[in-house]
């Protein structure tokens, strides 16, 4: 088994939301610094790049705001489940997840 697989599922998508933002915030920044010309002159004034990285780097942002409000729904309706590993209140998203603090893989027993 491969270590990423004991993540919990909230904490992934939290974390790749976070990257998001700080690469669609890169890219924007870097669009303005290619056309304010601090990054070499080949691509100053250019309009059409600096839109393109904008544009990208603006949807990369928006992406990473719904997923964050995605995973803030989730742990809002996500059922608590105390971890037998660590004792800590953890969540759980889908029958199958990890504890967010340990790493401790769990299940959802059915109950039905
Ligand atoms: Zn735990």
């Amino acid at each position: 088994m491969k270590n990423v697989d004991r993540i919990s599922k909230i904490k992934r998508l939290r974390t790749w939301a976070n990257w998001n933002i700080g690469l669609g915030i890169l890219l924007m920044y870097i669009g303005y610094a290619f056309f304010a010309g601090y990054l070499g002159s080949f691509l100053e004034k250019n309009y059409l790049f600096m839109t393109i990285l904008l544009i990208i780097g603006f949807f990369m942002t928006m992406v990473a705001t719904v997923l964050f409000m995605i995973s803030g729904m989730i742990s809002m309706t996500a059922p608590q489940v105390e971890c037998p590993s660590c004792g800590k209140v953890t969540k759980m998203f889908g029958k199958e997840d990890a504890c967010m603090f340990c790493g401790q893989p769990l299940a959802l027993s059915e109950e039905k």
